[in-house]
């Protein structure tokens, strides 16, 4: 059985505002990752996924139980997406190995919007490794790139509970903000020593 508080929250529920407001915070960690969790445990329990560990879950039910598969990778998701922001006050700079592997800083910058822009309805924009190589990734509804093989690097969650409160249906103004000011690069450079 999973609980909320084996996925907290990195910094205080403020933190992230007013780019994130401690509102779409509450609500999506506090109400749509604890629903996520719940229905795991419902989904999983009297079967062999009971004891696995969470990445283990999210593997083994893909394409063979999609309830099991959607709930257990949106935990994982957004566990690693909370985990990709860092409080709105702290300063970081992109790692220099990684602009560099998509020709600087602002093309790296460029593509991954276009990317979140590109997502039709409910997803996710990744910087993900994949055969030696990085790459942006989008990924539909509660796909994940653990399912997949590859090694996720960042990420942005675009389904529009994540930005809905503050930005409406202003996605760009979101992925903007986020990856100005609050994206975790220190967590990004400790995703890159592979
Ligand atoms: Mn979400």
């Amino acid at each position: 059985m999973f609980t909320l508080s084996q996925f907290p929250l990195p910094y205080a529920s403020d933190a992230l505002a007013p780019y994130i407001s401690a509102e779409t915070l509450s609500y999506h960690h506090g109400k749509h990752v604890a629903t996520y969790i719940n229905n795991l445990n419902e989904l999983i329990t009297g079967t062999a996924y009971e004891t696995m560990p969470l990445t283990k879950i999210v593997r083994t039910s893909l394409n063979n139980d999609q309830k099991i598969f959607n709930n257990a990778a949106q935990v994982y998701n957004h566990d690693f997406f909370f985990n990709c922001l860092r409080p709105a006050n702290k300063q970081m700079e992109v790692p220099e190995k990684l602009a560099a592997a998509f020709g600087g800083k602002d093309e790296l910058r460029n593509q991954f919007r276009t990317a979140a822009l590109s997502v039709f309805g409910s997803g996710w924009a990744w910087i993900v490794y994949d055969g030696g190589s990085y790459k942006i990734i989008t990924t539909a509804n509660a796909d994940t790139p653990i399912a997949h093989g590859m090694t996720p690097i960042f990420t942005i969650d675009v389904w529009e509970h994540a930005y809905y409160l503050d930005y409406q249906n202003r996605r760009a103004e979101f992925v903007d903000a986020v990856w100005d000011n609050l994206a975790n690069w220190d967590f990004v450079a400790e995703n890159m020593k592979l």
